[in-house]
């Protein structure tokens, strides 16, 4: 059985490992903390994690990350620094580069 993860589609620095309960096994990334369905088994929780499609991001998303940024970027009492970075490199690598 290949039971090799690939790396978390959201933060892609974290390490996925499997999860599991007396009722079902998942994998979840301990970077991000996203995880993938909860299955039956180890082996069908490796597959969904590792066949995940890449989240899609919508209109609506860039809208509010957009309003976001507009919150944070014209207050310097609202958002850390990392925060500013984060969501403005966000909308640049999204091609919705903020004005
Ligand atoms: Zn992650």
């Amino acid at each position: 059985m290949d039971n090799e993860l690939k790396p978390c589609w959201f933060c892609s620095t974290g390490w996925p490992e499997i999860k599991s309960n007396r009722q079902y096994a998942w994998v979840q990334c301990c970077g991000c903390y996203a995880s993938g369905p909860p299955t039956r088994t180890e082996a069908e929780a490796i597959t969904a994690w590792n066949t995940r499609p890449a989240p899609v991001v919508t209109d609506e998303m860039v809208k509010n990350l957009k309003a976001l940024a507009d919150s944070i970027n014209g207050n310097c009492y609202l958002g850390e620094e990392w925060e500013r970075k984060t969501v403005n490199a966000l909308l640049a690598a999204l091609g919705a580069g903020h004005e």
